[in-house]
């Protein structure tokens, strides 16, 4: 016997049990986006592997680590799965110049791949909604975004998700902080780990964001990008935080929270949930104003948020959620040759009329029929015989209430199927 083919490790199927949530949870996103104007953009799953190291970066977790890069064997091309739908979604801009007449909001969704250890909450297949608005360089649209996602919260009925916040100020100011910052690190060489050591000149910024607790003591005396931060990145934080407590929306500000990502500037944020243990952030974005640049596009200003879709649903199933069941309307059963063929045209005429409908297929007796009808979670058994074919009519019977079942036209089956009232 040959072995089982599997899905591959950390990549999941989402079975028909499942998708009702996904769906419903799509469903309400769509709402969400479109009442702040949002425009969907669809990019491909691979791209060229150079926009992810040019957009996020050589020297991060992403694209050391975690990107499934290959080299495609019929031309060469380096090539990647992407880990991410900023770089994508900006590379999309500037090659079809959608900045040319006016800024935009755009929004997307779909599978993203890291080569991450899988666990519960981080997998190397999962799914983001993000949203990017590109071409603006206002605090009110960071603002916007994380307005937004607090009512992305409310509309699922989530609590208990926090808000961490930061600015990183301007490319100059990180500069004047790395050079500090490299000096307190270098001076405590002898203590720092193997990552660190490896990310001293290269990302120091991102040692900040280690977990090692060995580090911790370094880490708190090291100088603060916040000190370095000129007047304008100063006002652009507070304006934010002004509209944030104007809208009664918590946060905390993190100077530790710098992103894993390079291509970030002034305000950073991240939403996270304590019922998710270590794979709690579910929401991450911030300002990328010299992206658009590096990607060669002209310079514009944009920021964007992702949130992870897996984390997500998790908290809607832990908090007990109801999925809404759309469920099937009728399930048709039929026997003998002159019945068939009427049923065919029943099923058609209940779809016509909006109907969900499943047409028994087999040769199976009434009885198995109606078994499989009852187990299809129906609410209806339409009952189509030769007797019934004769006269053009059919019997329905109510399977979730004890209504008596009738003989009718299809016409008036619709009727009662969709007044709800059996
Ligand atoms: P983490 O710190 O958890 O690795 P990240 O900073 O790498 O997250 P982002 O690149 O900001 O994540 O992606 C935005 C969101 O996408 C995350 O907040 C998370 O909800 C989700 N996400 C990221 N990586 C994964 C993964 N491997 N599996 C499931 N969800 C993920
Ligand atoms: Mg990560």
């Amino acid at each position: 016997m040959s072995t089982l083919i599997q899905a591959i490790r950390g990549m999941n199927d989402i079975l028909p049990e499942e998708t009702p949530r996904w769906q419903q949870l799509e469903a309400t996103l769509r709402d969400w986006l479109m009442a702040y104007g949002y425009q969907e953009i669809r990019t491909p799953i691979i791209e060229q592997a150079s926009l992810f190291s040019r957009a996020i970066g050589e020297v991060t977790d992403i694209v050391e680590k975690e990107m499934y890069a290959f080299t495609d064997a019929l031309n060469g091309e380096q090539l990647a799965l992407r880990p991410e739908g900023t770089a994508a979604c900006v590379r999309a801009v500037v090659q079809h110049n959608l900045l040319y007449q006016s800024a935009r909001r755009l929004w997307y969704t779909g599978p993203m791949f890291r080569h991450e250890r899988p666990q519960k909450g981080r997998y190397r297949q999962f799914h983001q909604v993000g949203i990017e608005s590109l071409g603006y360089a206002e605090p009110e649209m960071d603002a916007e975004h994380i307005v937004m996602s607090a009512d992305l919260w409310q509309r699922l009925g989530l609590s208990g998700i926090a808000l961490e916040l930061n600015t990183l100020g301007d490319s100059e100011a990180r500069a004047r902080h790395r050079i500090k910052l490299i000096a307190h690190l270098e001076a405590h060489v002898d203590q720092l780990d193997e990552e660190a050591h490896r990310r001293l000149h290269s990302n120091p910024l991102r040692i900040l964001d280690s977990k090692n607790p060995a580090l911790q003591s370094i880490i708190e005396a090291a100088p603060k990008l916040y000190n370095e931060l000129d007047d304008r990145a100063l006002q652009h934080f507070d304006t934010v935080q002004r509209i944030l407590k104007a809208h009664h929306i918590d946060f905390r500000v993190n100077p530790r929270l710098v992103r894993g990502l390079d291509y970030y500037n002034y305000t950073v944020f991240e939403w996270v949930s304590d019922q998710l243990g270590a794979q709690g952030t579910i929401c991450a974005g911030g300002r990328y104003d010299t992206l658009i640049e590096q990607i060669g596009g002209k310079p514009a200003p944009a920021c964007g948020f992702a949130i992870g879709i897996e984390r997500l649903l998790s908290l809607l199933e832990s908090g007990g959620h109801p999925v809404a069941n759309a469920g099937i309307d009728v399930y048709i059963v039929h026997q003998g040759s002159e019945a068939e063929t009427y049923a065919w045209r029943v099923a058609q005429r209940f779809r016509q009329a909006g109907l969900s409908v499943i047409q028994h297929c087999g040769a199976n007796n009434f009885k198995s029929q109606m078994k499989k009808a009852d187990a299809s979670g129906a609410r209806f058994a339409c009952i189509i015989g030769d007797q019934e074919a004769a006269i053009q009519q059919i019997t329905l019977k109510a399977l979730r209430t004890t209504a008596a079942q009738i003989l009718c036209q299809p016409e008036q089956a619709v009727t009662l199927i969709t007044s709800k009232g059996l």
